[in-house]
């Protein structure tokens, strides 16, 4: 305005010049008369175009300053909208698109060039009726705003879910004109994820079969709507670890095939659930008496049994359960739950049971295995373990070939335990690992008072546990124990079982061959009563197979001998040592040695005895 007005009064001055002269020479003359009538050289016609032109020109200002001012706000929400993840969308006032960014065009799957001049409503999802778009533009227009989640289709044709607001935008110049703001965000992961998460609470992942949690639900579901009887059967797969060493195929494969078969026998009224890796429990409705539940466990025995093959590899389920009932054994899941369990845990702990019914004798089991537990913490301080030798003699000449170191705990409150009865606790609770370098540390020790009694073929065996073995301190300890004692190595045996070969073989071998370095030989105890394959003991850094008594005990009433004959055949074949243990009478050592195992150990030459006993055995 002020430039303006200047340059007015300039140009007004300039071009009337020759009448500012005369002006000029009339002010100089009648200088009042004319005065009031004229400022900066213009009379008072030219004052009020001035005037107009500055008040039109303030009115320009006025409207160019709104027009910048709405523009700058729409650049800025454009610029928002091209940095956000968000697809945002606008459309006209008869709702054509006008603009979308890029979130919109990754998110939709259509370019920005397939979309403009078109209404939003051709991507409709048809998931929802006439009325939701009928509300939805209601409150659009009254509110100015609306916000939902709702589905639209992709250009894949693919529904997802989204979270929608849409703003109308008035033109503040002009009130006819607005536009229409939409932004949304996509929800497909994020409701993915969710389901996902509401999956995992009730659901196993690995077979999608029910988990503890709705576990819980469906029992309570049962027995709330139940008088009868109801039956849980607490499942666990025995060999799943072997399973997953030798089946090559990932585990939910082999999970599948195991719950195929069960599957096979349950009825629409009973259910399965995935508790744990190996876990399962199995709820029954259909029962209403315990044989016929029997019958049930039978034939849940056999499917499981049932081989299969996996590339050469001959596989089966080795399963053990505990069954227990609603409302015998407990009125609530909890219970059920368990009383199953201990169920399952005490048919773990029998040999040749496949399940056990819950007996509330159980419990008190449980309670003594904790006291021997507790007991066993102190065993070592308290001085209450003690070793016994049973010599081994071979059965042609009658000399003493060795003894195996076994291990006593005479306790001050019970008197005697047997191992039989400790040692699987201790290797239960992890407590075998520091009780086995205790007993190594004896043997080293008292080795010294048999060592002017033997020759030089003379061997003590100490039974190595799995968990110890595979301790990460074994060779470090054993070592140790070595230096202190001072003991020659090549007159000790170490006894592993064979199930300790179906852990990863080559670390298992590595250490056979680490601990044959030393001077040990190695001898695989029980051999014939785990799972381990035949074909890799060949590969394996060992010395001697021990047919364990199972295979001899009975003959020759109800055995023929004839897998104790099998295991000397294949030691021999295998260039291995052999001898039989649990050897009690003669006919037993008689047939032992006509098929070619001369090695015996067992109660027909000598029980177990105390150290100062097996001096004089091998004086005697
Ligand atoms: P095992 O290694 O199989 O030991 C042989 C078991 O058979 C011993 O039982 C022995 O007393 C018994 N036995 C030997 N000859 C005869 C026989 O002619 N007839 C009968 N009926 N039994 C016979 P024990 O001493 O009760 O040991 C039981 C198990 O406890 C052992 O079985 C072994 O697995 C474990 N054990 C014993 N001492 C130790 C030890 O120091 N460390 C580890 N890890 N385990 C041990
Ligand atoms: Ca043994
Ligand atoms: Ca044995």
């Amino acid at each position: 305005i002020i430039p303006i007005t200047i340059i007015f009064i300039l140009l007004i001055n300039h071009t009337e010049s020759k009448a500012m002269q005369k002006i000029k020479g009339y002010i100089v003359n009648n200088s009042n008369a004319l005065k009031d009538n004229i400022i900066f050289g213009m009379n008072q016609n030219q004052m009020l175009t001035l005037l107009f032109i500055n008040i039109l020109l303030i009115f320009l200002t006025i409207i160019r300053y709104i027009y910048i001012k709405n523009k700058s706000e729409l650049g800025i929400a454009e610029n928002v909208a091209k940095n956000t993840n968000d697809a945002v969308i606008i459309t006209d006032r008869y709702n054509n698109i006008t603009y979308v960014n890029e979130s919109y065009e990754k998110i939709t799957g259509y370019s920005k060039e397939e979309v403009m001049g078109h209404t939003p409503g051709n991507f409709k999802s048809g998931k929802h009726k006439k009325e939701f778009y009928k509300d939805m533009w209601k409150s659009i227009n009254k509110k100015g705003y609306f916000r939902s989640e709702l589905w639209d289709k992709r250009k894949d044709g693919v529904l997802y879910p989204k979270d929608l607001s849409i703003y109308k935008i008035n033109n503040k110049l002009d009130k006819k004109d607005f536009k229409y703001i939409g932004i949304f965000t996509d929800l497909t992961d994020i409701k993915r994820d969710q389901e996902f998460i509401d999956k995992l609470k009730d659901y196993n992942i690995d077979t999608d079969l029910p988990n503890e949690n709705l576990l819980f639900k469906l029992i309570n579901n049962s027995i709330s709507k139940k008088q009868e009887k109801f039956f849980v059967v607490y499942l666990s797969i025995e060999n799943y670890n072997t399973i997953v060493l030798n089946s090559n195929e990932n585990l939910e494969y082999n999970l599948k095939i195991f719950i195929r078969r069960i599957n096979t026998i349950l009825d629409d009224k009973n259910f399965i659930a995935h508790i744990s890796k190996s876990k399962f429990v199995i709820g029954l409705s259909s029962f209403d008496s315990k044989d016929k539940v029997e019958n049930f466990m039978k034939k849940l025995i056999d499917v499981s049994k049932l081989s299969y093959f996996i590339r050469d590899n001959e596989l089966y389920f080795d399963i053990k359960a505990g069954v227990c009932n609603y409302p015998d054994d407990g009125k609530y899941v909890n219970e059920l739950l368990v009383n199953s369990n201990i169920a399952l845990d005490k048919a773990i702990g029998t040999k040749g049971k496949y399940y056990l019914y819950f007996d509330e004798s159980f419990k008190e089991d449980i309670q003594k295995e904790q006291e021997i537990k507790m007991m066993l913490n102190k065993a070592i301080i308290y001085d209450e373990f003690s070793i016994n030798y049973q010599p081994q003699i071979d059965s042609r000449n009658n000399q003493i070939v060795g003894a195996e170191a076994l291990l006593r705990w005479n306790t001050k409150k019970y008197g005697f335990i047997s191992p039989a009865i400790f040692i699987p606790i201790a290797e239960k609770t992890g407590q075998i690992v520091e009780i086995g370098y205790w007993v190594i540390d004896r043997v080293f020790n008292e080795y010294m008072i048999f060592k002017e009694n033997i020759n030089e073929n003379f061997r003590i065996c100490i039974n190595i546990s799995p968990m110890q073995f595979n301790d990460e301190n074994f060779i470090k300890r054993i070592k140790e124990s070595i230096i202190k004692n001072n003991i020659d190595t090549n007159y000790f045996e170490l006894e592993i079982t064979e199930n300790l070969l179906l852990d990863d073989l080559t670390k298992v071998n590595k250490k056979l061959k680490e601990l044959k370095d030393l001077g040990f030989t190695i001898a695989i105890d029980d051999f014939g009563t785990g799972y381990s394959s035949l074909s890799y003991i060949k590969q394996l850094h060992i010395d001697k197979l021990k047919i364990d008594r199972a295979f001899i005990k009975d003959y020759p009433e109800k055995d023929n001998g004839e897998i104790a004959d099998i295991i000397t055949i294949m030691s021999r074949t295998l260039r291995l040592e052999v001898i039989a243990e649990g050897v009690e009478t003669k006919e037993q050592v008689d047939y032992l040695r006509s098929k070619g195992c001369h090695l015996i150990q067992g109660y027909f030459y000598s029980k177990p005895i105390p150290p100062s006993d097996f001096v004089k055995y091998l004086k005697g």
